[in-house]
Order: C-alpha cells, then sequence, then structure tokens
C-alpha cells in the first residue's frame, strides 16, 4: 500500500484481474480544509474524489474528468474532479444534516448524476504504454488563475464591473473550490478593458 497521495496499479498473475488502487491524503486534506464540512459530507466528497480519481486512471483522456451530482436532499451538490495532470479538487454543498452513513443516492435525494470529460487543461496523459506497479503521485491543485477571474469579469462588461468598483472601491472574487481570493482595485479594472493592442517590444524601439 502506498502511504502518500498516488494512484498504484496492480495485476494478479495468471490471472486476468488488475486494477488501481487510489490512496488521498494531503490531497483530500486539502480539498475538505478549504469548507467547514460536516463528517457525512467529507465522506460522500472524499468517495467522489476517490472514484474520478481511479476513473482518470482508467480512462485514457486530455483535459479534466467532472464527477456532478445534483439532488434535491440535504447533500445539495457535489463536484469533484480530476486532471489528467493528477490533480484533484472538489467541492459540496449541503443544507440541513445530511446523514451519516447513508449512501450518495440516499444523501442527494431525486436528482442528476453527470460525469463529463473536458479536452485540454492537462499534460498529456502517459506518452508511453501502459507501466504496470509504479505508483504516480496525487496532489490537489486548483485551476483558478488571476487570468481566469480577470477574463470572466470581462465577459461582464466594463459597466458592471465599473459600477462593482464604484460600489465596492474594489472587487473581490473568492473561488470556492480552493477559497484563494483575488482582488481587482480601480486601477486593476480599469486594465481589463483599456483600449488598444499592447506595445510591443519592436513597437518601442524609435
Ligand atoms: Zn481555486
Amino acid at each position: 500500500m502506498p502511504d502518500t497521495d498516488s494512484i498504484h496499479r496492480f495485476l494478479f498473475e495468471h490471472s486476468s484481474i488488475r486494477g488501481n488502487l487510489v490512496h488521498l491524503d494531503a490531497s483530500l486534506r486539502a480539498v475538505l480544509e478549504t469548507h467547514p464540512y460536516p463528517p457525512a459530507v467529507r465522506v460522500q466528497l472524499g468517495q467522489a474524489l476517490a472514484a474520478v480519481a481511479l476513473l482518470s486512471a482508467t480512462i485514457k483522456f486530455n483535459g479534466s474528468l467532472i464527477l456532478q451530482v445534483q439532488g434535491r436532499g440535504p447533500l445539495r451538490t457535489l463536484v469533484a474532479q480530476a486532471t489528467s495532470a493528477r490533480t484533484l479538487r472538489g467541492i459540496a454543498r449541503w443544507e440541513g444534516e445530511v446523514p451519516m452513513g447513508a449512501s450518495l443516492a440516499e444523501s442527494c435525494g431525486e436528482g442528476r448524476l453527470v460525469l463529463t470529460i473536458e479536452r485540454g487543461g492537462g499534460e498529456p496523459y502517459h506518452e508511453d504504454d501502459v507501466r504496470l506497479f509504479e505508483s504516480e503521485p496525487l496532489a490537489f491543485r486548483c485551476g483558478c488563475s488571476r487570468r481566469r477571474i480577470e477574463d470572466m469579469l470581462r465577459t461582464l462588461g466594463e459597466p458592471e464591473v465599473r459600477s462593482m468598483v464604484t460600489e465596492q472601491g474594489a472587487i473581490t472574487v473568492t473561488c470556492e473550490f480552493c477559497n484563494r481570493t483575488y482582488r481587482l482595485d480601480a486601477v486593476d479594472a480599469g486594465q481589463l478593458f483599456a483600449q488598444g493592442p499592447r506595445q510591443t517590444p519592436s513597437a518601442v524601439h524609435h
């Protein structure tokens, strides 16, 4: 058994049985630390993360594998994401008490489960052939960045962004996956919609 975050392929010799062992330690703790999840929610989120980590080891893909569950029960939303670069992140939303020991179906109630694969955004998956008996490290890493937040704000449009700055003095956006906060002051917000192309180095020469 590996004792760190990893996916470990295994194979029973003389039989056709093979599989993957997934071990989540620091990566799971990092996900669970971002929000004050009750124990039953931690269990469900942990299982969902283990499921996507296992699936990501089984399916060849380049990008993100995302499991989303939305229901009317106490566990409202569950999102677990694994990338081909072997990173994990996840989030859960709940209302009221999620029963301990209940199944995912019981916790979520009537709802839907969607599994999607988003292409791109990760390192190419395994150029070489399948390697057996080698474990691969897993890590919690959020894909959010200042650039992504800026792109999102641009889609809101300049008037909306300017009125947010006027009202609040600055814009703060908190990523719900990792709780990282991005702050844009009036100058930053103005630069989002700066007119004209940026000067290229050659244009600077006289
Ligand atoms: Zn984030």
